[in-house]
């Protein structure tokens, strides 16, 4: 089976380092390789072998209204009849800068980049440039894309100096980033009391989203929110997941919670590369060439991913968030108890459209949660689950996407191939 994704593969791995543009999609965390796809609809994807999966993927979170989608489709064939790209202004981009700031409640002003990494990295240099501080507070087990200084690694304690988590990265670079880890509420006061003075900002993931799905404590996302306003620095809400996603509005509007700037990505580009990062307009003003702030980029506000992004979100608004949360629930619910039922030990939380598969017997609060999960089921479960026609993120540090394109016969088809995991002892 999977002959040509394999001969792909084989090929893939002589020209692309792993074979891969992008490392977890190369399967090993499940001693896997990866499917090729060719075309995607729906809920549904395609391999080149012609064979079929039910996708709890989405192109890692882009794809809530599923697969080319007809109104996101009809946008894209009239965009391109128009021109790939003019490296000037076009109206689509005003229109989906006005639809963010109208809807989320951070964002005042929004400025778009081509990707979450570059969105992150920018609102980075945004809040430095502001505050004239250097330190920033990042969660531990929290990604926002790979811009050198958040590819730090946890030292051990509360609020280390962070040692860079991969060889290229000077560790001068990252020894401005200090570690919290996720749902610490302690270690962050701490945190402040002790660099309060020289931290630019608190980045978060208000759900995270890669470690698996950790909702955030009560009181959590609250705290980073007032020790970050009384030390003068700001709070950054990377919603590059979460956007459009745990509401139309954002986290931030789910929580009643107002960051300084806000990261976006994914969902707003509909499937094409984009991100984009806004905030108060007293700060977004100070952003080049209003401010001194430099920033730039030969493709950002593509006439395409603008296309693309404004057709998903004008969908999206007429599309019932609750129901949708309701549906992620009742099967995540149910993963749960069938999992449960074979004597395997499983959380499965979700929130809104997102959840996840933790094979632990306790709650899952962070990362350090994260990492005692039995690997070796997870394992299991991902490749008999592909096996049968279901397409799971390759790692138990991903969260499992939900779109309006699943149908209750896609839950249902889902459950069953779970129902016929074996699991050794
Ligand atoms: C995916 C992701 C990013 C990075 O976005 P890219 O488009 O992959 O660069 C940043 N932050 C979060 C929370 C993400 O999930």
């Amino acid at each position: 089976m999977d002959d040509t994704s394999r001969r792909l593969f084989v090929e893939a791995r002589r020209l692309i380092p792993g074979g891969v543009n992008s490392p977890v999609r190369a399967c090993r965390n499940v001693d896997s390789e990866p499917l090729f796809i060719v075309k995607a609809a729906g809920c549904r994807l395609t391999d080149a072998d012609d064979r079929e999966y039910i996708d709890f993927v989405l192109s890692w979170g882009p794809m809530i209204l599923g697969h080319a989608e007809s109104s996101v489709t009809a946008a894209l064939h009239a965009a391109v009849e128009r021109g790939a790209s003019y490296g000037a202004p076009c109206p689509d981009e005003v229109a989906l800068a006005g639809e963010i700031c109208a809807v989320v409640p951070g964002v005042e002003m929004v400025r778009m980049v081509n990707s979450g990494t570059e969105a992150a990295m920018s609102a980075l240099r945004l809040a430095r440039g502001v505050t004239g501080r250097n330190k920033v507070v990042k969660c531990v087990g929290c990604y926002h894309g790979h811009a050198d200084p958040f590819l730090a690694a946890a030292g051990s304690g509360v609020a280390t100096f962070a040692i860079p988590g991969t060889p290229g990265i000077p560790g001068a670079v990252t020894a401005d980033t200090l570690l919290v880890p996720y749902n610490d509420i302690s270690a962050a006061r701490e945190c402040f009391a002790v660099h309060g003075q020289q931290i630019a900002a608190a980045i978060v993931e208000p759900v995270a989203g890669n470690m698996g799905l950790v909702p955030p404590a009560p009181d959590f996302l609250e705290t980073l929110r007032s020790l970050t306003g009384a030390h003068g620095a700001l709070l950054i809400f990377d919603e590059v997941i979460t956007g459009f996603r745990v509401a139309y509005g954002g986290a931030q509007a789910r929580f009643g919670i107002d960051p300084d700037l806000t990261v976006l990505g994914k969902i707003i580009g509909g499937g094409l590369p984009v991100g984009a990062f806004g905030g108060k307009k007293r700060y977004m003003e100070q952003v080049a060439p209003e401010g001194r702030i430099y920033q730039a980029g030969t493709l950002s506000g593509n006439p395409l991913a603008m296309a693309a992004g404004l057709a998903t979100l004008r969908k999206l608004k007429t599309l019932d968030y609750n129901a949708l949360e309701k549906r992620t629930r009742d099967f995540a619910a149910e993963l749960g108890q069938i999992i449960r039922a074979k004597g395997v030990p499983v959380q499965t939380p979700s929130l809104a459209s997102m959840f996840g598969i933790f094979f632990s017997e306790r709650e899952i609060r962070n990362l350090e949660d994260a990492r005692q999960c039995d690997q070796r089921r997870f394992t299991t479960f991902y490749k008999q689950m592909r096996e049968q026609g279901v397409y799971l993120a390759p790692s138990a540090f991903e969260t499992g996407m939900v779109s309006f394109a699943h149908t209750d016969a896609d839950f249902a088809a889902s459950l069953d191939a779970a129902r016929a995991v074996t699991f050794s002892r």
